[in-house]
């Protein structure tokens, strides 16, 4: 009989998401005319951008006319989305990415957990606590990880974020060779502004770990002193790849787009002490094991650049930033403690005092028919935490902040 990657075995549960819509359910089954609000959402839920729907029309009516028909694209993108993404996302911040150096793909969860596999089986990794589960259950299935125990996996470094410092990390102690950092980050919505990210960028050139750095949420920025990317930090191409998506920023969860900057300089090293580029390692691997992502989608986010694209996405984004606003502003009135909102679809909302985040989200349910996400499900830093999204649509976002509000002050008398 063949045998089963034991690895797989270490994975733990996914049973966060499975767990809320249990409690829903349960909770609908007794309250027949309950009428319940998810902030819950991890989702877009606005349609795409007309620009997008247009280019993707006539994209697909290429596909039907023999001259201009497109079987297998190249692995790497087509250049002339590789070309707007260099220009619009690196060069217009004053990155110097070029395209060759971008690899564009069906989403950011594919690049982030495929891309561990050209690194050394013994190289070590850290996560923050909270984590985005993607980036350990990847690392879990490659071997990386060590067993579960206690809570934890044991070769793992966790990176535990605190409330006192705004749910940021320290660096690490262990000097990992591979760190992810999310930011602006899910689940908390903290992003790292210019000062943290020189700190970081600083600490692996010095110790050679390469970061991954997930921006995903990178269109929800509205800060000045938030970088985009992390190119902005001087430095950055000999130490970090970048993942972004089109997900978030233009509603592709569902038509799957994204991209990984692997800049040149961006070098691993071999056994015997050789340098390796990272770039032609991910080129290999894309080139065996992936055919490209579809040529219809990539001129659909190839739209999201044009003058009317960048406006139309803007106007999108308007309305989950104005939800967050919202968000935050209810739970500050409420004088519970909260991160994110600013930069981010997410609102990190303390519990209040006396409550665990599972314990809050059974209250919420009961006593506001809101739906949360707890905090503890991203990791044990998580706890006293819940996790509040942007992606409900204004009205219904307005009815369970006032809701919330509600619910909270009775609980205060
Ligand atoms: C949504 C999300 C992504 C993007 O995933 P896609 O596969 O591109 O849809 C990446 N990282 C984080 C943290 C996310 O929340």
């Amino acid at each position: 009989m063949a045998h089963c990657n034991e690895n797989f075995l270490n994975l733990q549960g996914a049973y966060l998401f499975a767990k809320v819509k249990e409690k829903q359910e349960a909770y609908k089954a007794i309250h027949k005319d309950a009428n319940i609000i998810s902030l819950g959402i991890g989702d877009v839920t606005q349609p795409l951008a007309p620009v997008v729907i247009e280019a993707m029309t006539k994209a697909v009516k290429e596909m039907g006319q023999v001259e201009t028909f497109h079987g297998y694209g190249p692995e790497e993108g087509y250049a002339f989305l590789r070309e707007a993404i260099a220009k619009n996302d690196f060069q217009a911040r004053g990155c110097a990415i070029s395209p060759d150096e971008i690899f564009v793909s069906d989403g950011a969860k594919c690049d982030i957990g495929n891309i561990q596999e050209i690194f050394g089986l013994h190289d070590t990794v850290a996560v923050t606590d909270p984590v985005y589960p993607v980036y350990v259950d990847s690392q879990v299935m490659a071997g990386r990880s060590g067993r579960f125990v206690d809570g934890a996996f044991q070769k793992l470094e966790y990176l535990p974020c605190y409330e006192e410092c705004g749910f940021k990390a320290n660096l690490p102690v262990h000097d990992p060779l591979i760190i992810y950092l999310c930011s602006p980050n899910n689940p908390t919505g903290v992003a790292l502004n210019r000062k943290d990210l020189t700190t970081w960028v600083k600490y692996a050139k010095q110790t050679g770990s390469i970061i991954l750095f997930d921006a995903a949420y990178e269109a929800f920025i509205t800060e000045n002193d938030i970088p985009h990317s992390i190119y902005e930090i001087d430095g950055a191409k000999e130490v970090a790849m970048e993942f972004r998506s089109y997900s978030k920023t233009a509603g592709f969860t569902g038509v799957r787009c994204g991209y990984v900057v692997i800049p040149k300089e961006l070098q691993l090293e071999t056994e015997k002490g050789e340098k390796v580029s990272a770039r032609e390692l991910w080129y290999r691997r894309q080139c065996t094991k992936f055919n490209g992502c579809s040529y219809i989608v990539q001129r659909g986010a190839e739209a999201v650049y044009s003058e009317i694209g960048k406006k139309q996405i803007q106007d999108i984004l308007e309305i989950y930033k104005e939800n967050a606003r919202i968000i935050l502003e209810a739970v500050e009135s409420v004088n519970l403690p909260a991160f994110g909102g600013k930069n981010s679809p997410y609102i990190w909302m303390a519990v209040p005092k006396g409550m665990s985040s599972w314990e809050f989200f059974d209250f919420l349910l009961e006593n506001a028919e809101v739906i949360c996400t707890p905090g503890s499900g991203f990791g044990p830093c998580g706890e006293g935490f819940v996790r509040l999204t942007s992606f409900n649509t204004p009205e219904n976002t307005k009815i369970a902040v006032e809701r919330l509000k509600k619910a909270i002050a009775g609980l205060e008398r």
